[in-house]
C-alpha cells in the first residue's frame, strides 16, 4: 500500500505531513515518489496567499479524473485551505471526489477512514503499530529515519492575534501551546531517530506556554531542551515583536545548543500602515528592539517577513519601510506582496488600490536593497572560520547551515551528513558561502 503526500507552504505544513506520513507508515504504507502510482494520496495546502492556493486547487481537480478511473484510491485534502472550523459541507461540494478532509496539523480523519476501510487486513499490522502508537516513539516516517539531520517540532498551534491581512487564526484556530512532556519525549525521540537539529514552531512561538496551566515559557522550555542527548542545535521561529522578552534573549546567549538566530516579522515600517494592519507596534519600537536584541546576543543573525503594497500604502510610507531596512542591516527578509485573503479584516474593509504592477516593483526594490546587504554582511565573513551543520548534498556538494542560519556549500569526500564541522569560508554572495573543511 503506498502513500504520496503534497505539501504546500510553512514550515507547520511540513511538519504535519511528516507527522502525517509517520502515521500512515505505522500501517504499514509506504512511500511513492509519483501521486498517480499511490493508493492514498494527500495534498496539504496553503493559503496564506492566492498562488499557493490556486497551484493546490488546480492540481486536485487534475487528480479528479483519476479516480473516476481507480475508485478504490483515496483522496484527502488537509491544511489551511479545510480549516480548523470551515464548514466542510461547501468543500464536498466543490470536491466531491475528496474523501477526506483534514483540519491543519489532524491526521486522525484519514487514519481512521484507512484503519475502518482496511479494518479485515490491517487487523494483525495495525494491533502491533497501535501499540507503538501508543507509546509515542515513532514521531519520523521510517523512509526518514536515520536521514533526517533537521527537523521542525511545532510548540504552539494556531493564533489569537489579528492581523488584518492575515487568513491563520480563521484556519488554524486560536493558540494552543502543546505541553511541555509531548515536546520534550517528541524531542528525544527525533535525536533517537538521528535528528541533529530542531526548529521550535509556533505562530508566535514566543507566546509559548501562556495559555497552559503549568507555568513554563519559551526560554523555560529551551533549558529543558538544552539537556536533551543527541541534539546539536535548537532554533525557533516565528517571533512577534511584542512577545520577546529578555529572558528568552539570556536564553539565546546562554544555552549553548540554541542558535543565535531570531525571526521577527516586522511586514512594514510606516507607523500609519502598521496601525492599520493591527500589528501592535510601531517603527521606532521595532528598531528598538533591534538594538535590544543585538545588545543582549552580540552576533545574532536577524530574519524578518514584509508585506509591500498593502491597501492605502503610498509611496511616501513605502519609502520608510526602504529606509528601515537600509539601516537595520538585517541577515535577510522575505518581501511578499499583498494578496487579500477571505475572511480577514483587510479584505473585507479595505480596498486592495496598490497596482500590481507597483506591488512588485516595491518587492523588487526590497529585494535588490537586501541582496546587497547580505552580500556585505556575507563578504565579512571570508577567511573566518565557522561552525556548520551538514545536511546533505545538493549537486555533489555537502551543504549546511551556520549557526545564524546562513547556507555554506562545501567539497568534500567524506560522508558528512550530519556532522558538525568547522569550516573556512572562501566565498560567498547573498544567499550562500563557500567552504572547506578545516
Ligand atoms: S501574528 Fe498576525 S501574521 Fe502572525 S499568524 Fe498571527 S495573525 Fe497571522
Amino acid at each position: 500500500m503506498r502513500y504520496h503526500i503534497t505539501t504546500y507552504g510553512c514550515q507547520m505544513n511540513v511538519a504535519d505531513s511528516r507527522r502525517l506520513a509517520a502515521e500512515l507508515e505505522k500501517l504499514g504504507y509506504v512511500p511513492i515518489p509519483r501521486a498517480e502510482e499511490a493508493d492514498v494520496i494527500v495534498l496539504n495546502t496553503c493559503v496564506v496567499r492566492q498562488q499557493p492556493e490556486d497551484r493546490a486547487t488546480n492540481r486536485l481537480l487534475s487528480l479528479r479524473p483519476f479516480k473516476e478511473h481507480r475508485p478504490a484510491t483515496v483522496i484527502a485534502l488537509m491544511g489551511c485551505l479545510v480549516g480548523v472550523k470551515r464548514p466542510q459541507a461547501a468543500l464536498r461540494q466543490r470536491f466531491p471526489f475528496v474523501d477526506a478532509f483534514l483540519a491543519p496539523s489532524d491526521p486522525r480523519p484519514l487514519i481512521n477512514l484507512l484503519i475502518d476501510r482496511d479494518a479485515a487486513g490491517l487487523q494483525a499490522a495495525s494491533r502491533a503499530q497501535q501499540d507503538e502508537l501508543q507509546d509515542g516513539e515513532l514521531v519520523l516516517p521510517r523512509s526518514e529515519q536515520g536521514k533526517l539531520v533537521s527537523a521542525y517540532l511545532p510548540v504552539v498551534l494556531g493564533c489569537s492575534h489579528a492581523c488584518a491581512f492575515c487568513v491563520i487564526p480563521q484556519r488554524r484556530g486560536p493558540e494552543r501551546s502543546r505541553p511541555p512532556a509531548e515536546i520534550l519525549a517528541e524531542a528525544r525521540a527525533l535525536a533517537l531517530q538521528g535528528v541533529k537539529e530542531i526548529t521550535l514552531l509556533g505562530q508566535i512561538v514566543d507566546r509559548y506556554g501562556l495559555d497552559l496551566r503549568e507555568k513554563v515559557t519559551l526560554a523555560g522550555l529551551l533549558h529543558r531542551l538544552q539537556k536533551v542527548d543527541g541534539l546539536e542545535r535548537i532554533r525557533f521561529l516565528t517571533s512577534h515583536p511584542n512577545w520577546i522578552t529578555d529572558e528568552l534573549l539570556d536564553a539565546v546567549a546562554g544555552l549553548p545548543r540554541v542558535c543565535e538566530h531570531i525571526e521577527v516579522p516586522i511586514q512594514a515600517a510606516d507607523d500609519e500602515i502598521l496601525r492599520t494592519m493591527k500589528r501592535g507596534y510601531t517603527a521606532d519600537d521595532y528598531r528598538q528592539l533591534i538594538a535590544r536584541i543585538r545588545r543582549i546576543i552580540p552576533k545574532v543573525a536577524i530574519h524578518t517577513d514584509i508585506i509591500v503594497g498593502f491597501p492605502g500604502e503610498t509611496e511616501e510610507q513605502f519609502r520608510r519601510t526602504y529606509d528601515l531596512l537600509a539601516e537595520l542591516r538585517l541577515d535577510k527578509a522575505h518581501i511578499a506582496r499583498y494578496s487579500p485573503r477571505p475572511e480577514t479584516l483587510s479584505s473585507r474593509k479595505m480596498k486592495d488600490d496598490v497596482p500590481e504592477k507597483e506591488k512588485e516593483h516595491r518587492r523588487k526594490a526590497l529585494d535588490d536593497l537586501q541582496a546587497e546587504i547580505v552580500g556585505e554582511i556575507n563578504r565579512l565573513l571570508v577567511g573566518t572560520e565557522v561552525s556548520v551543520l551538514v545536511e546533505g548534498q545538493y549537486k555533489g556538494r555537502w551543504r549546511g547551515r551556520t549557526r545564524g542560519n546562513k547556507l555554506v556549500y562545501i567539497e568534500d569526500q567524506r560522508d558528512l551528513r550530519g556532522q558538525l564541522v568547522d569550516a573556512h569560508i572562501s566565498w560567498a554572495g547573498p544567499w550562500s558561502m563557500q567552504g572547506t573543511v578545516i
